[in-house]
């Protein structure tokens, strides 16, 4: 029997009718390439955002088509989110840090209609020239006077777009199921793929960031996502802070810069902040520098690879900031699982290894873990397998792509190795193409790097698999000291003993100026592997 309630679709225009019903005064502030201080209301961004919907319309837009982003994090971009998705288009969201090549294949293999795109970005885009062969004009996202001189045809300008749009635009009414916005991953193995997330997806992954054991934005509260909106849409605070009238702070360009982030905290009295390891190694080296104070900031939100324990250490002790860690991944809309705020009566060791796993999977995620033989491990916080996940925000087949993505029984393999605990914490313990096979054992990459930044002097740290006659693959460690530190091989490798089993501790240590980062901020193994092929053992 069916039940009787509406069919109403979840769409994220729910999500500008809530914000202008009930936080149409709450602001957006951005740093943009012409204004590092733009103000705006929930009211005005979506105002300008029906008009931009109309002004692609009368271009030609028609739903479905895909719209290119190459955009940092700001009103603009924001606007065009909603521009988009919510009248029936895709917004493409592109990552400007991946190889010329690599965006260029993106944009062809969406068949982008139009491309938006910050400034700065025109010469990378004039570059790719003719073979953007989609794309039918490009839109740089400023007004007329700080449009790049001796631009070719084809270029406009986005204020001027805007402008040409009619102010009385009727948001459409959409299917759930309708697709609302593309991102492809950045490809460490292969060429990249797209995720394309529907309505629906994106409706209840937002539900899923905003639980109280999640995000918990409130209506008062500022957020600053210093994860980028061109990858996996900021981790949906562009949808979240809308939806519960939250402030939104948008840092522009001006994502990795310390003194910027610092400075927009105080100034906005935000209260949330999301973003992977290294921009809160940037944020901490700036406050330590400088002795300014963030007292608004109360929690962070740290993902995309492992969190030290020293930032959520230094964080917690010298600025009574808690950090939550998070895992997720493109194909997931991003959010897997959350840690929340463990419980003050839980003994501090106790805590700080609860606080080190990856979290719980809230309701909408559904995990297990596989033996190498395709058989379930037990939930016990001991047995390693591959990770498997299932739920209504998860990727069935990429972009284009003729086949599912899913296994025969319907689960995603995450591509990650993982411990699950009888109270459902997740622990990853590697990548399935990171982790060290050695003697027909795995040897999780990902703990030794997180025992390596405990390490005094030690800036960043990485361990990778390299081969070895005896035992397949032996751990290196490579590891980046902080200005001034005097750290030695021995030392820093002596200091493993009594911590890991014996066949766990590397075999060998390199102290190195810096270490490889893929487009999305990561280290990059991949890249660190082939810089240590001809590597001798000791
Ligand atoms: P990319 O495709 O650029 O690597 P994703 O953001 O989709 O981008 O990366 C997802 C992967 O990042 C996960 O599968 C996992 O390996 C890693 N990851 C994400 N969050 C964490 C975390 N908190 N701890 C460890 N690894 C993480």
């Amino acid at each position: 029997m069916d039940g009787l309630m509406m069919q109403s679709q979840l769409t994220l225009t729910g999500i500008i009718h809530q914000a202008l019903g009930n936080a149409p005064n709450s602001e957006i502030v951005s740093v943009t390439a012409d204004n590092p201080g733009h103000r705006c209301t929930y009211r005005q961004a979506f105002a300008r955002a029906g008009q931009l919907a109309s002004a692609l319309a009368e271009l030609g837009a028609v739903s479905g088509d895909r719209i290119g982003t190459l955009a940092w994090n700001d009103h603009r971009h924001f606007e065009l989110y909603y521009a988009t998705s919510c009248s029936g288009l895709v917004c493409h969201t592109i990552n400007p840090r991946l190889f010329p090549e690599q965006i260029g294949y993106i944009i062809q293999h969406a068949e982008d209609r139009w491309l938006f795109i910050d400034p700065v970005f025109v010469p990378l885009v004039q570059a790719m020239g003719e073979t953007l062969s989609s794309v039918e004009g490009i839109i740089v996202l400023t007004d007329r006077i700080h449009m790049p001189a001796d631009l070719p045809p084809g270029y406009f300008c986005y204020e001027e777009l805007l402008s040409s749009g009619s102010s009385g635009y009727q948001w459409p009414d959409l299917c759930e199921d309708s697709a609302a916005a593309l991102c492809y991953t950045s490809g460490t193995t292969g060429k990249p793929k797209g995720v394309l997330y529907s309505h629906r997806a994106m409706t209840l992954h937002t539900y899923g960031v905003l639980m109280p054991d999640a995000f918990a934005i409130r209506h008062n509260e500022a957020i600053l996502p210093i994860v980028p909106m061109f990858h996996v849409n900021a981790w949906a605070i562009p949808y979240a802070a809308p939806a519960v009238g939250a402030k939104l702070v948008l840092p522009g360009p001006r994502m990795g810069c310390g003194q910027t982030l610092s400075k927009l905290i105080q100034q906005e009295s935000v209260s949330i902040a999301a973003g992977v390891p290294t921009v809160w190694l940037a944020l901490l080296k700036y406050l330590r520098e400088s002795g300014e104070t963030i007292p608004s900031l109360n929690r962070v939100v740290v993902g995309g690879s492992a969190c030290p324990w020293s930032i959520m250490e230094e964080f917690e002790q010298k600025h009574g900031v808690y950090t939550h860690h998070a895992w997720g991944m493109t194909e997931m809309s991003p959010l897997g699982t959350y840690n929340a705020r463990v419980a003050e009566t839980v003994p501090p060791e106790e805590a700080k290894n609860l606080r080190l796993k990856q979290g719980r999977a809230g309701l909408g995620v559904e995990m297990r873990i596989l033996d190498p033989q395709g058989s379930p491990l037990p939930h016990n916080g001991r047995a390693f397998g591959t990770l498997q996940v299932r739920g209504p925000w998860v990727c069935e087949r990429y972009y284009r792509a003729e086949t599912s993505a899913l296994s025969a029984d319907g689960w995603f393999d995450t591509g990650d190795v993982a411990t699950i605990d009888p109270l459902g914490y997740l622990t990853i313990t590697d990548r399935t193409k990171d982790v060290i096979k050695s003697g027909g054992e795995w040897i999780s990459s990902i703990e030794l790097e997180n025992f390596a930044m405990t390490l005094d002097g030690v800036a960043e740290a990485a361990v990778i698999g390299l081969s070895h006659e005896k035992w397949a693959e032996r751990p290196l460690l490579v590891v980046v000291p902080e200005a001034g530190a005097s750290l030695t091989p021995d030392t820093l490798l002596g200091a493993f003993q009594n911590q890991f089993a014996k066949w766990w501790i590397p075999d060998d240590c390199v102290i190195a100026d810096a270490l490889p980062h893929t487009a999305t901020g990561k280290i990059s193994k991949k890249a660190l592997r082939q810089l240590f092929t001809e590597h001798l053992w000791p």
